[in-house]
C-alpha cells in the first residue's frame, strides 16, 4: 500500500517546533512507502481567525525547514459544500440535535453533576439539549435564536455497533462514544466544524495514515464514528508524542519563542531546529 499522510495547520499564526514535529512525522511516514505522498491541508473554516499571510508563511518554514509537500496544498474553506452534503446526510440519519446551550450554561451543569468549581471542570458537553422535543427546537430556530448542531454520539453507536481504531503506538482501540460525547457538527452559519471538516477530506484525499498529536487521541474516537455514518474509509492512526517545555508542559502553540522563523532570524540552522525535535 502506498503511504498517504497530511499535514493540516492552521493558518492563524506561525508555525513552532510542534508543528515543526507533525509536519515531520507525517512526512516521514509517507516517504517509507515507495509512492508515498505527504500532503499539506489547510484547516481554514475559522474564518476569524485566519491570518492571510500565514498560508505564504506555513510555506516558507516548510520549505526552509526541508519538509517538502505533494500537489498543491488543500484549502478546507473552498470546501465548504462538501461539508455542507455531508452534514446533510447526517441530518437525514437522525444523528444530530440542535444545541442552544451557552458556554456558561454547560460548564454549570457539568459543575453541577460533578460538584466542581465551574473553572476546573472539563468535560464533554452533559446532553443537555439531547433529546428535547424536536417541534420546540424548530420554532427556536425559525425564531433566529442562536444555534449549534450536535452528534448524538450513543444514538449514533446504536446504528453503527462496536467500531475499532488502529494507531501504530497505542493498538488496537475500541472506540468509545463517551470519550468525546456529543461534539459540536455545525454551527448556525457554519455547516460544519474541525471534526466534520476532518473525515471528509481525510477521505477526500485518500490519506492512509492520519498522523497527529496525541493531545487529538480522543478525537479519533468521534471520527470514527463520523466514519461509519458516513461510510468514510477507516484510516491508520498514528498520535504521535507532543513537544514538551523542561517543565513536562506542553508548548504553548502561540509561543513566539518556540516560533520557526525566529529560530530562523536567531541565526540556527534547519538541520538544528530538525535535530531539537528529536532531542525534546
Ligand atoms: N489542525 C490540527 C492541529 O494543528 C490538526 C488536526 C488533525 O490533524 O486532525 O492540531
Amino acid at each position: 500500500m502506498d503511504i498517504i499522510t497530511r499535514f493540516a495547520p492552521s493558518p492563524t499564526g506561525d508555525l513552532h517546533l510542534g508543528h515543526a514535529l507533525a509536519a515531520k512525522v507525517a512526512r516521514d511516514l509517507a516517504s517509507t512507502s515507495l509512492h508515498g505522498k505527504f500532503l499539506l491541508r489547510y484547516e481554514d473554516i475559522d474564518l476569524l481567525r485566519i491570518r492571510s499571510e500565514s498560508y505564504l508563511q506555513i510555506e516558507e518554514d516548510l520549505k526552509w525547514l526541508g519538509i517538502l509537500w505533494d500537489e498543491v496544498p488543500l484549502r478546507q474553506s473552498y470546501r465548504l459544500e462538501a461539508y455542507a452534503r455531508a452534514f446533510q446526510k447526517l441530518r437525514e440519519l437522525e444523528m444530530v440535535y440542535p444545541c442552544f446551550c451557552t458556554r456558561k450554561e454547560i460548564q454549570g451543569e457539568i459543575s453541577r453533576i460533578q460538584g466542581a468549581p465551574q473553572d476546573e471542570c472539563f468535560s464533554v458537553y452533559p446532553g443537555i439539549c439531547r433529546g428535547k422535543d424536536r417541534e420546540e427546537s424548530f420554532d427556536r430556530i425559525n425564531r433566529g435564536e442562536s444555534h449549534s448542531w450536535r452528534l448524538d454520539s450513543h444514538k449514533a453507536a446504536k446504528l453503527h455497533g462496536n467500531l475499532f481504531f488502529t494507531d501504530l503506538r497505542f493498538g488496537i482501540i475500541e472506540v468509545d462514544p463517551s470519550k468525546n460525547g456529543d461534539v459540536i457538527l455545525a454551527r448556525k452559519d457554519l455547516s460544519t466544524s474541525y471534526h466534520l471538516a476532518v473525515v471528509v477530506d481525510d477521505d477526500f484525499q485518500g490519506v492512509t495514515h492520519v498522523t497527529r498529536g496525541e493531545d487529538l487521541l480522543d478525537a479519533t474516537h468521534t471520527h470514527r464514528q463520523l466514519q461509519s455514518l458516513l461510510k468514510l474509509r477507516e484510516p491508520i492512526y498514528h498520535h504521535h508524542r507532543l513537544i514538551c517545555d523542561s517543565e513536562g508542559k506542553r508548548l504553548a502553540k502561540r509561543n513566539f519563542a518556540h516560533s520557526i522563523r525566529q529560530y530562523r532570524t536567531n541565526g540556527l540552522t534547519a538541520g538544528e531546529v530538525i535535530g531539537m525535535l528529536e532531542e525534546i
